[in-house]
Parts: structure tokens; C-alpha cells; sequence
């Protein structure tokens, strides 16, 4: 089915971030939530080059629904220059989605973390949220925020750990559902 696409009459600043699970999944959730309503979203992921996500795959079939990732698949110990210049490759596209005024929606998952472990200064991300269009709602994810940003944005929820089996049961991530 298609469906016609809709302008949000207000768009906001939300941020997902903390300890516990649900931060990426809260954002594809409201993503596939105004899908259905024909508005236009745009994810940009930080610090995941790692196509076997079950969203990328999924987000073939929703084609308002773009969903681009930069980084590399390993996990981050050390930044190195090729992780600062990922970051600041999605930083761009951000501004350049925000200009261009097709998306509705732009979602930057974990930017938060890429903001924290020093790859992208909080300036530069203050300094796009300032660009927002009236019309597009921008969602920020990170286990941790910058105080700035959560004083910036209208919507802020905070997820956090009672337990996780990750941590009380040594459990592995699981397809379907941690990735
Ligand atoms: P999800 O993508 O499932 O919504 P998230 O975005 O809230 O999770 P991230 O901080 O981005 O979580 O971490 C990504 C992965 O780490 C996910 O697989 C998630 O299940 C796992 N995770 C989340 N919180 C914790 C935690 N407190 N301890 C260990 N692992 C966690
Ligand atoms: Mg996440």
C-alpha cells in the first residue's frame, strides 16, 4: 500500500538515552509508527558498520524508510582516524538530510556515544539541531547524552537498567532481538 506523504504540523527534539534497553528500538518503533502515515524517515546510525541488523534488512520493505549507517562493524576501545572520520561522514549527511527537507523524521542513533567518546563535538550537533525545520522531528539515541542536548531537546526518556540477562546472566545478544 502506498501512502500519500504527510508534514508533521509541529516537529520536536527527542532524546532516548541511558543505561538500559530500548534507546535504538524506541526510535525504529516511532519510525515504523509514522511510516504507516506516509511521513518520510531518515535513520542515520553512528558507530555501526554492521549490515546483519534485522532493521537494515527490514527497512527494504518500508520504503520510506532509509536507514544509513557509518563506522565500522568492531567495537570501539581506542578511536582511531578512521572512526572520527565515519562520524563526522554522518554528521554531514545529517546536515545534508536536514537541508534538503525530505524526511520528516531524521533519527541519529548513537550519536549520543559518538559525542561522548570524542569522535564528534557536541557544538557541531547543537549547531544542526538548530537548523531543524519546524515541520521535521529529530531524535537523538545514546546511552549517554550530553548535558546540552538534553536541555535542547523537548522529550527526553531516560532508559534505565533494573536488569539485563547481558549483564545478571551472562547472555549473548540474540538475532531478533539485541541486533
Ligand atoms: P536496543 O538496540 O535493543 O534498543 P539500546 O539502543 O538501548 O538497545 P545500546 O546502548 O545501543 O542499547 O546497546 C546496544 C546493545 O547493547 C543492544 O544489543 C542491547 O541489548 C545491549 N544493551 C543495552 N543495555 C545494556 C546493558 N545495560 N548492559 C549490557 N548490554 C546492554
Ligand atoms: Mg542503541
Amino acid at each position: 500500500m502506498i501512502t500519500l506523504r504527510q508534514r508533521l504540523t509541529e516537529g520536536i527534539i527527542q532524546v532516548y538515552y541511558g543505561k538500559g534497553k530500548g534507546k535504538t528500538t524506541a526510535s525504529l518503533g516511532l519510525a515504523f509508527r509514522a511510516t504507516g502515515h506516509g511521513f518520510k524517515v531518515h535513520m542515520i546510525q553512528f558507530m555501526k558498520g554492521e549490515v546483519s541488523y534485522g532493521e537494515i534488512k527490514a527497512s527494504k520493505n518500508y520504503p520510506n524508510l532509509t536507514i544509513t549507517q557509518f563506522g565500522r562493524p568492531e567495537i570501539i576501545s581506542e578511536p582511531e582516524k578512521v572512526d572520527i572520520e565515519e562520524a563526522k561522514k554522518a554528521l554531514e549527511l545529517a546536515k545534508k538530510t536536514i537541508e534538503s527537507d525530505e524526511y520528516d523524521i531524521l533519527i541519529l542513533d548513537e550519536v549520543g556515544i559518538a559525542i561522548d567518546m570524542g569522535l564528534i563535538n557536541v557544538k557541531d550537533v547543537i549547531e544542526l539541531l538548530k537548523k531543524k525545520p519546524p515541520q521535521m522531528e529529530i531524535v537523538l539515541t545514546g546511552r549517554y547524552m550530553h548535558p546540552k542536548l538534553l536541555e535542547m531537546a523537548d522529550l527526553v526518556t531516560e532508559m534505565r537498567m533494573i536488569k539485563h540477562p547481558f549483564v545478571t546472566q551472562g547472555m549473548q545478544a540474540r538475532k531478533g532481538v539485541d541486533f
